[in-house]
C-alpha cells in the first residue's frame, strides 16, 4: 500500500509505502510513512472528504487544502477501507450539507494534479506513472475513455507550458530539430486528392487542438461518393434539391481545378462550382455560396448508381492528443459502429495536411480521413482506399 499527499499548492509532499490503521475510537485513518526518516504518521480524520475510485481512496481536508491519496492494491481492498470511513461516519453530525460532484472533485483535486507532478517530475516518478496508467486502465469503459482524454489534453497543457519555458530558455534549435526529424516521414496522397488545394506553403503547427470544419453554409444536404467514370475512380459531390434527398446534381472534383463542377452545367457550357479548401489542422470546407442557378435538371438519386459513400454517417470516432516522440501529435481513433471495442488508429500527416490510418501506410496503403461538416455535425471525409489492416482492439495499450 502507498500513499501520496499533496500541499495547498499541489505538490506532492510524500510518496512511499504505509501502513494504515482505520480508527474507529478517534475516527481517524493513521497513516505510518515507511519511506520517511524518522517515519512519521499523518492523521486523517473521519470528518474530511473522502472519495473512493477504483483502488484510489482519496481524502481532502477543505480547509487547509491537503490532499491524500492512499493507493490500495486491489479495489476491493480499498472498497473495505472506504466502507469502514463511511461507516463511522454515518455515525457523527455532518458538519456541511453541501452537495459534492465526486467526479469534478476527483479529477481537480487528485487526478489532474497527479498527472502534473508525474510530467513535472519525469525521473524517479517511473512508478507513480505506472500507478496512474494502471488506475486509468482499471476504469470501466466510458469512464476510461473520459480519464484518458483528461490524461491526454493535461499532458498537452503540461507539454505546452514546458515548451514555452524551453523556449524562453533559448532552446529553440534543440526543439526545432526534433520538430524537423518527425516531419522527414512525409507521405502523399496518392489517390484521389493531391491536387486539391493545398497551401504551398508547407508551415504546420506543432499540433493541432480540435479541427475546426466550417462550411459557406450549413443546409445544404450533400454526400461525397466514390464512383468511376471512364474507368476511372472519380469523387462525386452528390447536391440534393432537397431534405428528402429524391433528386441531386452531380458535381465531379478535377484535379488542379480545386474545385467540384456540375457534370449536368458543364454539358451545357456552363461553369458552376463548389470550392474546396483543405486547411493546416487536416480539415476541409466546401463553399457552397459559389453555386449558382443550374441551367441543368437534377438527376433522380439512386444510392446503388454510385460506389459507396466516403462519409462516416456517425460520431465514432475521438481526436487524443499525446506525446510521440517528445512532441504533443494528434492521433485520431476510429471506432468500428458495430463494435466500438475495434478501433483504427490515425495519425496526423502534416505534409498531406490529413489523418492517415497507420497500420495501413505499414501496409503501404495510404487510407486517409479529413475532418468535414457535414448535415451541420463535424465527422470525416475518407479518400477512396479501404483497410488493408485489422481492426485495433485493446484501446489502453494504444494510448
Ligand atoms: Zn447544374
Ligand atoms: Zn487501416
Amino acid at each position: 500500500m502507498k500513499v501520496l499527499s499533496f500541499n495547498e499548492s499541489k505538490e506532492i509532499t510524500y510518496f512511499g509505502n504505509c501502513k494504515l490503521q482505520c480508527n474507529a475510537v478517534e475516527k481517524c485513518l493513521k497513516l505510518q510513512m515507511l519511506d520517511k526518516a524518522p517515519q512519521e504518521v499523518m492523521i486523517s480524520s473521519y470528518d474530511r472528504i473522502y472519495i473512493r475510485k477504483s483502488n484510489f481512496l482519496c481524502c481532502l481536508d477543505q480547509q487547509s487544502g491537503i490532499a491524500l491519496v492512499i493507493i490500495l492494491k486491489t479495489k476491493e481492498s480499498c472498497e473495505q477501507i472506504f466502507n469502514c470511513v463511511l461507516k463511522a461516519k454515518s455515525h457523527q453530525p455532518q458538519s456541511s450539507n453541501a452537495v459534492i460532484n465526486e467526479d469534478e472533485l476527483f479529477k481537480d483535486t487528485f487526478y489532474v494534479p497527479l498527472i502534473k507532478q508525474v510530467q513535472l517530475h519525469i525521473q524517479g516518478y517511473q512508478e507513480l506513472k505506472i500507478i496512474l496508467l494502471n488506475f486509468t486502465n482499471s476504469l470501466d469503459f466510458d469512464e476510461r475513455f473520459v480519464y484518458l482524454n483528461i490524461l491526454t489534453d493535461t499532458l498537452l497543457i503540461v507539454a505546452v507550458e514546458k515548451n514555452e519555458t524551453c523556449l524562453n530558455e533559448s532552446r529553440i534549435g534543440h526543439y526545432s530539430m526534433r520538430k524537423r526529424s518527425l516531419n522527414n516521414i512525409s507521405y502523399k496522397e496518392s489517390d484521389d486528392e493531391s491536387d486539391e488545394s493545398l497551401p504551398k506553403k508547407s508551415k504546420s503547427s506543432a499540433f493541432v487542438k480540435q479541427p475546426s470544419a466550417e462550411n459557406s453554409s450549413i443546409d445544404v444536404v450533400f454526400d461525397i461518393v466514390a464512383d468511376i467514370i471512364d474507368g476511372k475512380v472519380v469523387k462525386k459531390l452528390l447536391i440534393f434539391s432537397s431534405n428528402e434527398r429524391k433528386q441531386c446534381y452531380e458535381f465531379v472534383f478535377y484535379r488542379g481545378s480545386r474545385v467540384y463542377r456540375c457534370i449536368g452545367c458543364s454539358a451545357r457550357q456552363k461553369s458552376n462550382v463548389v470550392k474546396v479548401v483543405i486547411h493546416d489542422d487536416g480539415s476541409k470546407t466546401f463553399e457552397f455560396n459559389t453555386i449558382k442557378k443550374h441551367i441543368c435538371q437534377p438527376l433522380d438519386y439512386l444510392p446503388e448508381n454510385y460506389r459507396s459513400s466516403l462519409i462516416l454517417k456517425s460520431s465514432n470516432f475521438e481526436l487524443f492528443h499525446r506525446p510521440i516522440r517528445g512532441t504533443i501529435r494528434p492521433v485520431l481513433i476510429i471506432f468500428d459502429p458495430d463494435n466500438r471495442n475495434n478501433f483504427y488508429k490515425f495519425y496526423f500527416d502534416s505534409s498531406s495536411k490529413c489523418f492517415c490510418c497507420s497500420d495501413c501506410r505499414k501496409e503501404g496503403t495510404l487510407f486517409s480521413a479529413r475532418f468535414i461538416q457535414h448535415n451541420g455535425i463535424k465527422t470525416l471525409e475518407f479518400g477512396f482506399s479501404q483497410h488493408r489492416c485489422q481492426p485495433k482492439k485493446n484501446i489502453s495499450q494504444e494510448l
